[in-house]
């Protein structure tokens, strides 16, 4: 038997990444583990990130957690896709939804190739109207019924979440300590942390340390000075100022994300109130001008004071360095355009638990962890600069600036490879499947310069027809669906907060 070296795990920071981690690994190895969350009311959360991505389904499901109670708990609501507006140009507007486009087959070639023909010939209508989940969410719909499959993920009140969170893993063993983390001792030969000491003297004393302590970086920088690498050059925003209003319509299962001069907006709709920002780049407005913007675009009464949160984009180093894993905020940051932060915290701890040092943290098994980490984020990364960049606006320095700016080489090459002849693709890991990659790159003014000739081996006829049913057959479902609102007040109404 080989002996278990690392048992005691102590997680500093009880934001959504610290409970997230904690809820997983006591339900995952609670019996083989010590797990202790130290967090300050005083210094308190980022308060942000209510909008997330299908995989926290299945990380839910891992944890077992009930659909209805989380929802009721949370606030949430259910999220089809995003609905980028003025991005491509201003007024333009299309939605990247998590639905599969036209029909899975067993054809060489993926769908868009076909539709890409039928324009050519002068018909098949638009892209989303091949999409059920798309469809549906631009009506305002959903509903969720035993074999039909509809992808989706949720927006969910972040206070409220990692409350939720805490209260599945507080009875399931995790012992939370209250106070100001003032000192992070290091044992003196190896570096190694060995324990955390409260500003009110009490040492926590472990052998493995998760930081999540946010944008800090506690552990991760300030003790173990790992390093960032910052990505500002290729995503310039820096800075958000969020507010909640009261909801004024019924909640819409789609994220807002709306383009402005020098970044974008969001709306995050909850069952009690909505979630709003402005992400933007200081060189190019100001704190004042952005929140005077933000004000005079929301719907409804305020109900918080406006704050401004400040960001460097980018990834730190090494999220594993010595026994101190980084998770959430602490291990790097993407802005917030396509909801990742939530999931990247969820992957992580996931593997965490996969990889899990039992017999002491070594540098084999931190290599294979950062490099699967920096893997993920830099394929986000390239996503989420290719919203910026593929555009045809020319309004205002920020848009000339992102327009002209300088790619990753893994960017360039996929944005050649849909230009020169309709190609996308998912590899590995990667997060963001074809059908995503396609929606913003068409989404986004890309006109492929050619496609796949498969289609053509279709006489227009049966490829008309074909398109014409796969239509309707989502009109009718879609017809048939309440409304998104009648949906979330019979099946999980949270009432007022
Ligand atoms: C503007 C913005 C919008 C975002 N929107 C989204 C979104 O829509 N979807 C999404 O998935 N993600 C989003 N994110 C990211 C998301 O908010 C975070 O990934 C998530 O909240 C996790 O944050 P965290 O737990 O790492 O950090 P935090 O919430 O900052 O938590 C840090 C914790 O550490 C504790 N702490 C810090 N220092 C000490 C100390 N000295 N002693 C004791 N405790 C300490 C704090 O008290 C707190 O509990 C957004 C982020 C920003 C900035």
């Amino acid at each position: 038997m080989s002996e278990q070296i690392v048992k005691r795990v102590v997680i500093a920071g009880g934001g959504t990444a610290g409970w997230v981690a904690a809820a997983a690994l006591v339900k995952q190895l609670g019996p083989l583990l010590d797990i202790t969350l130290v967090e300050s009311d005083e210094i308190g959360t980022v308060g942000v990130g209510e909008s997330t991505i299908p995989t926290s389904r299945s990380f839910h499901d891992l944890l077992t957690i009930n659909e209805q109670a989380f929802m009721r708990a949370t606030q949430a609501t259910f999220k089809l896709g995003i609905s980028f507006e003025n991005w491509g140009k201003p007024g333009d507007r299309y939605i990247h939804s998590f639905g599969e486009i036209g029909k899975r087959s067993t054809w060489m070639a993926d769908f868009h190739h076909f539709w890409l023909h039928a324009q050519a010939r002068g018909f098949g209508g638009s892209l989303a109207d091949y999409c059920f989940e798309l469809q549906a969410s631009q009506a305002g719909k959903f509903a969720k019924a035993e074999g039909v499959p509809i992808n989706y993920a949720y927006h969910l009140d972040a206070t409220l979440y990692a409350r939720f969170l805490r209260g599945l893993a507080e009875p399931a063993g995790v012992r939370r300590v209250e106070g100001k983390i003032a000192q992070v001792e290091q044992h003196p030969e190896t570096g190694f942390l060995t324990a955390l000491v409260l500003a009110s003297g009490t040492r926590v004393e472990g052998d493995l340390f998760l930081d999540c302590t946010g944008f800090r970086g506690l552990l991760i920088e300030q003790t173990l000075e790992t390093g960032y690498d910052d990505w500002t050059r290729y995503l310039a925003t820096n800075s958000a100022i969020a507010v909640q209003t009261r909801s004024v319509g019924p909640a819409i299962p789609l994220t807002r994300a709306i383009a402005h001069q020098a970044g974008w907006r969001w709306r995050i709709p909850l069952q009690h109130r909505v979630g709003n920002g402005i992400v933007y780049c200081s060189d190019f407005l100001s704190d004042d001008e952005a929140q005077a913007q933000l004000l005079g675009d929301v719907e409804g009464e305020v109900l918080t004071e406006p704050r401004v949160i400040r960001y460097q984009t980018g990834a730190r180093r090494q999220v594993w360095n010595k026994n101190c894993v980084a998770l959430g905020l602490a291990s790097g940051f993407i802005e917030p355009l396509e909801s990742t932060s939530i999931h990247l915290v969820k992957v992580a701890i996931t593997r965490l638990i996969q990889e899990f040092p039992f017999g002491g943290c070594s540098e084999a098994l931190a290599a294979r962890f950062n490099a699967q980490s920096r893997y993920e984020i830099e394929g986000i990364r390239d996503f989420i600069t290719l919203h910026y960049h593929l555009t045809q606006r020319d309004d205002s320095p920020f848009w000339d600036r992102c327009r002209t700016m300088e790619i990753p080489d893994s960017l360039a090459q996929r944005m050649a490879l849909f230009r020169d002849a309709a190609q996308a693709y998912k590899e590995g890991n990667d997060l963001f499947r074809v059908d995503s990659w396609v929606q913003v790159l068409l989404g986004q003014g890309l006109a492929p310069r050619s496609y796949h000739q498969l289609a053509r081996m279709m006489d227009a006829d049966t490829l008309a027809g074909a398109l014409a049913t796969l239509k309707s057959n989502i009109d009718t479902a879609v017809a048939r669906m309440p409304s998104h609102q009648d949906f979330l007040a019979q099946y999980c109404p949270a009432g007022d907060a």
